[in-house]
């Protein structure tokens, strides 16, 4: 049999460590035997982004936008430690920020669910998928320590000059005091990735604020997303029969607990950091959990929740075997390459993807996994495999099928 084609390329955005080795093994093993593969290739691996200060990040992003569709390993952000490890000219910002940024983009997290692995939530039979407002409120905040009494006022000055002013406080003695933002722009922004993922993927959305308390501040949330519903994703909701659900943030908790899952949870900055937390603990790990990048007019990128596994590849780097999970990164795969093969009307890719994902479901299924999983599954006859045979076995599986 040939191996299916491909008619646009996918931007490939390599990364570091210990993913980048599972990059390579994914790509021999279950992707290039079986796809005429076609990728405009960026190396964000954090030697050649400081080789190029940079710009092969900001290069790989304008990719995305001009073809659609991404798939990116797990990068280094540097710190301290890695000015000196990797020699470099300057601290880098984390790619994935600069992505982000360039795309304008919301991420969308969701657990990649399979038997053997549950939920300690027990009625989640379906994913629940977390979208977190990644811009403001109190990640950029101003905050001052009050020393004693004063009055506290909130105060914006417009370019014409114009003031609006208001008394946060008269205080009596010491205490706090925080100023908060956030932008329309970006809230709309986040409003249109939100509805046009639930489109895509065919789920519910819900969104939650305090608006009860925040009159002005989170209504305003509640407004944009509630307008931008209305003039342009009602109708397209009502004809792919899913809902735009709104409650008050406590409501949406106390609901998520008891719901059956199969949805999607848009939350503002400070709920998205919370909860993305409690849903993907309460689902295994990152390695079991896809992540998408999703911007407003619909360009995608996608990639692992975890990171490098640096760890794991100190390891590798001493000759010692690794067990590292390749799950969250083959899904990474599979996700681009499908989304690609519906942008293209390719049916064979879209097929193909679907069996890869299989497989390696089946594989888990099987008793066949990594470390990782090993510790939290309820299987009884549990096989441990190494880094590459997992990947292996998996192939395995593909090939059966
Ligand atoms: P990490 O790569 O997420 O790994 C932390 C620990 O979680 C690992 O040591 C390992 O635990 C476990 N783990 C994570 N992924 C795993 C997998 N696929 N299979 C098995 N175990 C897994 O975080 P890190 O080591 O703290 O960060 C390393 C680098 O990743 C940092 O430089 C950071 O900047 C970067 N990072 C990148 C991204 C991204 O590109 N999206 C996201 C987060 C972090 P055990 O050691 O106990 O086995
Ligand atoms: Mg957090």
């Amino acid at each position: 049999m040939g191996k299916i084609k491909m008619t646009t390329p996918l931007v490939e955005m390599d990364g570091d460590e210990m993913t980048r080795i599972l990059w390579k093994m994914i790509k021999d093993e279950l992707i290039l035997p079986f796809i005429d593969l076609k990728t405009e290739y960026y190396d964000l691996g954090l030697k050649y982004r400081n080789e190029t200060d940079d710009k092969v990040t900001l290069d790989s992003a304008e990719a995305t936008k001009k073809y659609g569709v991404a798939v990116k390993c797990a990068t280094i952000t540097p710190n301290a430690a890695r000015m000196n490890e990797y020699d470099l000219k300057e601290m880098w910002k984390s790619p994935n920020g600069t992505i982000r940024a360039a795309l304008d983009g919301t991420v969308f997290r969701t657990p990649i669910k399979v038997k053997g692995i549950e939920p300690c939530v027990k009625n989640w039979e379906k994913p629940i998928t977390l979208a977190r407002h990644a811009y403001g409120d109190v990640y950029k905040n101003t905050e001052i320590k009050v020393p004693g009494a004063g009055r506290a006022e909130l105060v914006f000055t417009g370019v014409d000059g114009k003031e609006i002013r208001k008394t946060i406080h008269e205080f009596t003695g010491s205490g706090v005091i925080q100023g908060i933002h956030n932008t329309d722009k970006s809230i709309t922004s986040f409003a249109k990735s939100c509805f046009a993922y639930a489109l895509d993927t065919k789920q519910d959305l819900w969104f939650a604020t305090k608006d009860t308390i925040s009159k002005v501040y989170d209504h305003n949330f509640k407004d944009i997303f509630q307008e931008v519903y209305d003039n342009e994703f009602k109708d397209k909701f009502e004809e792919a029969g899913i809902e735009y659900f709104y409650t008050l943030i406590d409501d949406a908790v106390a609901r998520i607990m008891r719901s059956k899952g199969g949805i999607i949870w848009a939350c503002k900055n400070y709920d998205g950091d919370v909860m993305s937390d409690m849903v993907s603990s309460a689902c295994g790990s990152l390695a079991m959990m896809t992540s998408v990048l999703v911007s407003p007019d619909g360009v995608y990128e996608y990639e692992a929740a975890h990171g490098t596994v640096q760890r794991h590849y100190y390891k590798h780097l001493k000759g010692e075997e690794t067990s590292t999970n390749s799950v969250a990164t083959i899904f990474a795969w599979t996700g681009a390459l499908r989304k690609r093969g519906e942008l293209d009307n390719l049916l064979e890719l879209i097929e193909f993807t679907d069996k890869l994902e299989n497989a390696t479901l089946k594989t888990i299924e099987s008793g066949k996994m990594t470390k990782d999983l090993s510790l939290m599954t309820t299987l009884d006859d549990v096989t441990i495999l190494n880094s590459e045979d997992f990947i292996k076995a998996i192939r395995q599986n593909l090939e059966s099928m």
